[in-house]
């Protein structure tokens, strides 16, 4: 698996696990929130740009369906600025900035 792949994985992983503790208050991942990180990780596998572009925001495919967009535009804004501050890692803000960025951008 490309490095880029395991960086974004990690950091949704994350996100949605963080986000279904704190917002639908399980200590485990609901079917929903299972999904969303299922349908991150297969967008992000599927990706036929990883190994070349260095964020997502960067590609012209917009290959998030509405729904799941929405859905982890609202973790990733929930949840992004918890994680930045508890979190000291650079590329966790970089990827969530640049993430709201794109998707706001289309919208
Ligand atoms: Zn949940």
């Amino acid at each position: 698996m490309h490095p880029r792949v395991q960086r974004e994985k990690k950091i949704v992983g994350l996100m949605v696990n963080k986000y279904c503790e704190e917002i639908h208050n399980n200590s485990s991942l609901c079917k929903d929130c299972n999904d969303l990180l299922e349908y991150t990780e297969k967008r992000l596998l599927s990706c036929p740009y990883i190994k070349n572009k260095p964020v997502c925001s960067k590609c012209d495919i917009h290959c998030y369906n509405k729904k799941q967009k929405d859905r982890i535009k609202e973790v990733m804004q929930t949840i992004g600025p918890k994680m930045i501050y508890t979190n000291t890692l650079d590329t966790l803000w970089y990827f969530y900035y640049k993430f709201i960025h794109k998707h706001q951008k289309i919208t």
